[in-house]
């Protein structure tokens, strides 16, 4: 690996993504930042058009792709429900092609990979709270399996890469994760919750509200990533070898579980005056009933533990959207 510190972020103009930008540029990295805009926006990354150190490429991951990069972060993936199941093929394609494309160009130059996995690859879990060892219950065929299957191929085929061929892969399964830089009309409970307060319409619960979901402030997740990101290579296989775990693979998210119903009613407590009352809506096919990270793995490696509770992250999310609304 070259002695200069250059990462590629795949993704880079999405949420998560234009956040990790951000961060590794504050830890002294070059950025390049690769994007399809698919989902994304390079609004998210207003004001590095004039920093030396930062780069962007329009580029679909499905394709092919080299650069001199000692890290690749792949974060290319549509991950709200409507948007990757408007185009379920290339959702697949992004997830699986784009992890190969990354994994090839990461062995061409001696980089790391890190990789954004999902808690979608536990499916609608019988397991709860869901660790890292648990394989998951998992439709194969149904209207999420582009993204679940898809996100689940990518770690098969990365675990494969350094099993077989030794590349530097670390993965992290992310739980519900929302903050600034959300594109206000993705289609995810938070961002439809909010934005349906603030413009004094119904609030969408689909079913009857009872599903939980943890829900992730993004600084805690990219905290995450970075410390895992700056570990030695030998600390990491260590620890995942003293585990009996054949590939890094961190859950990274919020233990804080609430149905969706309590996050409405704390969106409304928080957006109050404009007229919103709940409203119910068929709940989408294959819709997970519970959801809640063990990150006990995490807390050992990395020494993290998230730092923002739900409401405190939701006022920082609706100053954001209010601001991008005009409100
Ligand atoms: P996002 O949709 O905001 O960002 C995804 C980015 O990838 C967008 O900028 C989009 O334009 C880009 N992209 C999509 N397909 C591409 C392609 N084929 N080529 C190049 N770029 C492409 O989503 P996000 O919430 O920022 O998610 C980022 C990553 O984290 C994804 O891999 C997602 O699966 C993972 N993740 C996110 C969450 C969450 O709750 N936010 C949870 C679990 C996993
Ligand atoms: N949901 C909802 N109202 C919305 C959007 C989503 O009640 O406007 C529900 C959805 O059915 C799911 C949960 O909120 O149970 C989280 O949905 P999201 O699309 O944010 O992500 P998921 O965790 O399902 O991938």
């Amino acid at each position: 690996m070259s002695e200069t510190k250059h990462a590629l972020v795949t993704g880079g103009a999405g949420f998560v993504g234009s956040h990790l930008v951000r961060a590794l540029l504050a830890d002294g990295w070059r950025v390049t930042a690769m994007d399809n805009l698919l989902t994304g926006d390079t609004g998210n990354l207003d004001g590095l058009d004039g920093n030396p150190a930062f780069d962007f490429v329009k580029h679909d991951v499905t394709e092919p792709y080299e650069g001199p990069w000692t890290l690749i972060a792949n974060l290319a993936c549509p991950a709200s429900p409507p948007r990757y199941q408007a185009d379920p093929i290339h959702t697949w394609e992004t997830s699986v092609l784009g992890a190969r494309n990354a994994a090839l160009a990461a062995e061409k130059n001696g980089a790391m990979l890190f990789h954004t996995s999902t808690s979608e690859v536990y499916g609608d879990p019988d397991v709860h709270p869901q660790p890292e060892s648990y394989w998951g219950h998992v439709n194969c065929n149904g209207v999420r399996s582009c993204y679940d299957e898809g996100k689940r191929a990518a770690e098969t085929l990365l675990a494969d890469f350094r099993r077989c061929r030794g590349l530097d892969v670390r993965m992290v399964r992310f739980f519900n994760t929302y903050g600034p830089a959300m594109d206000p009309e993705d289609g995810r409970v938070v961002t439809n919750m909010v934005l349906a307060a603030l413009r004094g319409k119904d609030i969408p619960i689909y079913g009857d509200g009872s599903q939980t979901r943890s829900f992730q402030y993004v600084s805690d997740a990219i905290e995450a990533v970075m410390r895992f990101i700056r570990k030695p290579r030998a600390e990491v296989d260590a620890f995942f070898a003293a585990k009996k775990m054949s590939v890094p693979v961190l859950n990274i998210g919020n233990p804080g579980e609430f149905t969706i119903s309590e996050l409405a009613e704390i969106v409304l407590e928080y957006i109050p005056g404009t007229g919103s009352r709940t409203a119910h809506f068929p709940l989408p096919g294959d819709d997970p009933k519970r959801r809640r990270p063990d990150i006990g793995l995490a807390g050992e490696l990395l020494g993290w533990k998230p730092e923002v509770p739900l409401r405190e992250g939701l006022k920082k999310t609706i100053a954001y959207f209010a601001g991008k609304c005009g409100k």
